[in-house]
């Protein structure tokens, strides 16, 4: 019998052969899988001849089988890395661990998505008390000293897991004892004594020795970056970003160039264009005389790179000329890290850029106007559900002035990442994320955040730093995210341990509130109301959305009750309303007691009388509605809910009641109440979901249905009247058997004959179908096409009845947890479960066909405006989806690129 130990000896034979390692010239940009976005970057530039300082990729399969090996190397992983270092040493002239001419390397991660700064890194690596003296030789003594301390920081941190902050400690005693008032004043026999303090932080919290060996060094740290890729930011990061978790990282060894030698040396990163604006101009920072990570970490605020042109212009032609090359190359906007070491530039990275919604519209459309790309390709660079974001609120501008003639602005700093938010000033990101999950809207204000913010910025509605620059984590993430971002305010005190922020005299304390405006980078106290940004002034997105349209097959329609909003569908693009609630009418103030006393009829003269108060209102709803939507169709649903919703709560009642009848003083009032108690007590329902609801109700009350049919017809014959050009159609709801839809169709059909006759007006013929939202609607819908002109599918309900989890509680009871726990991969009712309705909707579609060829196929469930469900439901041939208003821009790209993906389904 094999054993396990067995088998993981025969899987490490196996692996022997296996290549783990791949220098830079053996990568190229299609390896992304294997080396990661950094390395097959890098690779591709070494390829492609640029000045990339020599290295090499470990796969993500190594970081795979180490961490499924228990965290031990696969055999032949160590061999291949010593042939790769050796290899690096020839290339660059230097020996790992070689006093006399040292190499160094960076050892840092690099997943096939870019995720910023969720994992971890290693500087400066090779260094000991031997090396240290041979760079200073060859260096100066002072760098090579900062360059010691700074590696047994971070490799203290990363690789032996000392905490930071007694190193941070230790630094600033030293600075203290020896009158230094910044890093760059610590003189070489300060950072002896640093590092000294350092080893002896080391030896005292891990009970060993700082590691002097290079190669055990190297070793620590590419193990160290592995286990990263399942640090808690990590996976945090990947879970709200949806990243698979069994992808693995990438390593990468690269020799160590310095951008800390002196002012002829310095720093970077840039955009090719502006990832906030998309504006076609270089943008980023760099810092003279410093390491990347002060760059990355905002623990320095760099300078603007435009004035590099002046301070190092021969570094910066020649940079220009490789991004225009890169961005050419990749025909995307690139993000680039580069280092001057001595004058002489060296490229670290290039990779797709990550940019808002407004910058990734006006690339695209930028790009086709440069002739870069054509239509199809600018449709699938943007990421549909980033397109809210473009219309993401802003704060309404007479407000703001007001705030700021009241002397609340507080402070300017960097517009990060755009969009407005208000909320409770909170200062750690454990205690954002409580407050964020508890449904709380909460700025997460630090002095500047480091990765282990992220869940914390995921529950914020708005992130504000003291320190950092618009390439710092706090603004890369919050852009990924699509919250508003305000950084590097240098102007604001922030306190975090003490819960407070001090700006000029103001003191905000934690739980005030603040207001951040990502666009402008300003920084109010208290609340400021936020308006929504005008989608027609949105050019390069309406011409964008403009190419969706020619690539789509797919329809979008909208949902919509109200005239407003159906113009506001209209305007974002909607080609019809393809769901109407008509009860949401029901439910306005002036109207609620005369929907109650409909429901609370003796007889059906009472009900009738009530009905005719309603009818008027209802004609004017949907000539309101219609007169919108001219020339397009309205599907207008006859009413769904449970009677019960339009009835005060039981519990409310009892206690009321109780209450009168203790105080036995208004008999009238009491009568009243007692009979409202009798009608809620005898509708009260266990599961009202699954009771006397949709056609159920327009079946035991017709003449509902029959008054909403009438205002319908009424209104859609006055408007024929008017000249306008209507086309309405009525769905029935929740229909579960055939004879439900034969039967309320006749009275239907006789209701518009009674309406068109009494009006004398004859209109176009009215459409009357059904919703699919029960299984047995979907099993039986070959019969019930035959009554049916159309389909629309109701995923909410559909969704769940095919579950059999309560659409009203199980979000809040369990199935976020089981998302969570990955019991399910997705919550159904935000994402359409493929496997499950997905199936029935398929078969519902099959059938309702071979009955009756021209049937009209459209959802109007939630799921309507979620872009991969919108990808299923051009993959099953329907004819349109239908969403809210705002997400019909999202929906009509996401059909786009359902189709450029997909191709044409044939019907
Ligand atoms: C549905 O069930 O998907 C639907 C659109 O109807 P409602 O949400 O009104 O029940
Ligand atoms: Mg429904």
């Amino acid at each position: 019998m094999t054993t396990t130990a067995d088998n993981r000896t025969t899987g490490q034979q196996a692996a022997t052969d296996k290549k783990w390692v791949y220098l830079f010239s053996e990568g190229n940009a299609t390896m992304r899988d294997l080396l990661g976005g950094k390395g097959a970057g890098n690779s591709e530039m070494t390829r492609a001849g640029l000045p990339v300082p020599p290295g090499f990729t470990i796969t993500t399969e190594a970081c795979n089988a180490y961490l499924e090996l228990g965290q031990t190397f696969p055999d032949g992983l160590n061999e291949q890395v010593q042939a790769a270092l050796r290899q690096v040493e020839q290339q660059t002239g230097k020996k790992f661990g070689d006093p006399s001419n040292p190499l160094l390397v960076s050892v840092r991660s690099g997943a096939k998505f870019s995720m910023p700064g969720m994992m971890d890194t290693v500087l400066n690596l090779g260094l000991n008390e031997q090396v240290v003296q041979g760079l200073g030789k060859m260096s100066d003594e002072r760098f090579a000293y900062d360059a010691y301390r700074r590696f047994i920081q971070l490799f203290g941190k990363i690789v032996l897991g000392v905490s930071g902050e007694t190193f941070e400690h230790e630094l600033d005693r030293v600075k203290k004892a020896t009158g230094a008032s910044t890093d760059a004043d610590l003189s070489v026999e300060a950072l002896r004594q640093v590092v000294a303090g350092y080893k002896e932080i080391v030896r005292r919290e891990t009970g060993a020795a700082f590691p002097d060996e290079p190669l055990a060094q190297l070793d620590a740290a590419i193990g160290a970056v592995f286990k990263s890729w399942n640090g808690r930011r990590a996976i945090d990061y990947r879970n709200n970003q949806k990243i698979a978790h069994n992808l693995g990282t990438a390593v990468n060894v690269q020799t160590m160039v310095f951008g800390n030698m002196g002012n002829d040396s310095a720093t970077g990163v840039a955009f090719t264009r502006d990832p906030s604006t998309g504006r076609h101009e270089l943008y980023g920072e760099y810092l003279v005389n410093a390491q990347g990570e002060d760059v990355v970490a905002g623990i320095r605020t760099p300078q603007p790179i435009a004035r590099m042109k002046d301070e190092m212009p021969k570094a910066y032609e020649e940079f220009a000329a490789i991004a225009t090359r890169l961005e050419g190359h990749y025909k995307d906007a690139q993000d680039l890290e580069f280092t001057i070491e001595r004058g002489k530039l060296y490229m670290l990275q290039t990779r797709s850029a990550k940019r808002t919604a407004a910058a990734a519209v006006k690339i695209a459309v930028d790009m086709v106007g440069e002739g870069i790309i054509d239509h199809r390709t600018a449709v699938s660079r943007v990421d549909p559900t980033q397109i809210n974001q473009l219309l993401l609120p802003h704060f309404d501008q007479q407000a703001k002035d007001a705030a700021t003639k009241e002397g609340r602005l507080l402070a300017k700093g960097l517009n990060a990442s755009p969009g407005a938010a208000s909320g409770k000033a909170i200062f750690t990101a454990d205690k954002a994320q409580e407050l964020g999950q508890a449904g709380e809207a909460v700025i997460l204000v630090r002095p500047e955040t480091s990765p282990d913010d992220v869940h914390g910025m995921i529950e914020a509605k708005g992130i504000l730093t003291a320190r950092g620059g618009a390439t710092s984590h706090a603004a890369v993430v919050a852009r990924g995210l699509g919250k508003p971002c305000v950084a590097g305010t240098e102007s604001i005190r922030i306190d975090a341990e003490a819960g407070a922020m001090y700006a000029g005299t103001t003191v905000i304390r934690e739980g005030d509130a603040i207001s951040i405006d990502g666009a402008t980078g300003e920084v109010f106290q208290g609340a400021i109301p936020t308006t929504e940004t005008k989608f027609s002034e949105e050019k390069d997105l309406v011409t964008l959305l403009s190419w969706a349209d020619e690539a789509r097959r797919l329809q979008v329609w909208a949902n919509a009750d109200y005239p407003r909003d159906a113009q506001r569908a209209r305007e974002f693009g909607a080609q019809g309303i393809g769901l109407c609630r008509t009860e949401h009418m029901f439910f306005e103030e002036e109207r609620l007691p005369v929907v109650q006393r409909m429901i609370l009829a003796e007889d059906d003269a009472e009900r009738q009388k009530a009905l005719d108060e309603l009818l008027p209102m209802q004609r004017g709803d949907f000539y309101g509605i219609l007169k919108a939507m001219e020339g397009l169709p309205v599907v207008i649903r006859l009413i769904d809910p449970p009677l019960h919703e339009f009835l005060p709560s039981l519990e409310d009642l009892l206690v009321e009641t109780t209450e009168l009848r203790v105080r036995g003083n208004d008999a009238a009032q009491l009568a009243k109440q007692e009979k409202m108690l009798q009608a809620v007590r005898a509708m009260h329902e266990q599961n009202p979901m699954l009771g006397l609801r949709g056609i159920r109700l327009g079946l035991t009350f017709p003449a509902i249905i029959e008054m909403q049919v009438r205002a319908i017809t009424g209104a859609a014959c006055q408007l024929k009247k008017e000249g306008v050009v209507v086309h309405p159609e009525i769905m029935v709801p929740l229909v579960g058997h055939v004879n439900e839809m034969s039967i309320s169709r006749v009275r239907i059909e006789q209701a518009i004959a009674e309406t068109q006759q009494a009006e004398g007006v004859t209109l176009d013929h009215v459409k009357i179908g059904t919703m699919i939202e029960l299984p047995r609607a979907a099993l039986t819908a070959d019969k019930i096409a035959a009554q049916a002109e159309f389909f629309s599918f109701g995923t909410n309900d559909l969704t769940q009845t095919t579950y059999g989890y309560s659409r009203d509680d199980a979000e809040g009871k369990f199935l976020l947890r089981y998302v969570e726990q990955k019991v399910l991969p997705e919550n159904p009712f935000q994402s359409l479960d493929r496997e499950g309705v997905g199936q029935l909707m398929r078969m519902a579609v099959e059938k309702g066909r071979a009955t009756r060829p021209d049937i009209e196929l459209g959802i109007c469930g939630e799921h309507g405006g979620d872009p991969s469900s919108v990808e299923f439901c051009h993959q099953i041939g329907l004819d349109y989806v239908s969403c809210s208003p705002f997400r019909v821009p999202v929906a009509r790209l996401a059909a786009a690129q359902a189709a450029i993906a997909g191709g044409e389904r044939d019907r």
